[in-house]
């Protein structure tokens, strides 16, 4: 169950990928093509699903989805507690 702390950051974490979403669209108005770079905290702790996509690109450019080990196909996060993050580079 959720407590009223992590609820908090959940809405935190989702105004900021927002904020993030809007900053990439303004650049790609203005002709730069970005591609989202999936990261991972990269530790002991990292899940098996998420591990192996720390640094990969996404599949396709605008896409903004991944095909996980699992063989689905999704975008962080993926499982509950997931900490991983996308950075964005210029395609
Ligand atoms: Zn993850």
């Amino acid at each position: 169950m959720k407590t009223g702390k992590s609820k908090k950051l959940d809405t935190e974490i989702a105004d900021k990928r927002k904020k993030e979403e809007e900053e990439i669209s303004e650049l790609a108005e203005i002709g730069f093509r970005m591609v989202a770079v999936w990261n991972t905290c990269n530790d002991s702790i990292c899940c098996p699903v998420c591990a192996p996509l720390n640094q990969r690109k996404e599949d396709d450019v605008g896409s903004r989805t991944w095909t996980l080990p699992t063989g689905k196909v999704g975008a962080p996060p993926v499982h509950d507690g997931c900490r991983c993050w996308l950075a964005y580079e210029i395609a």
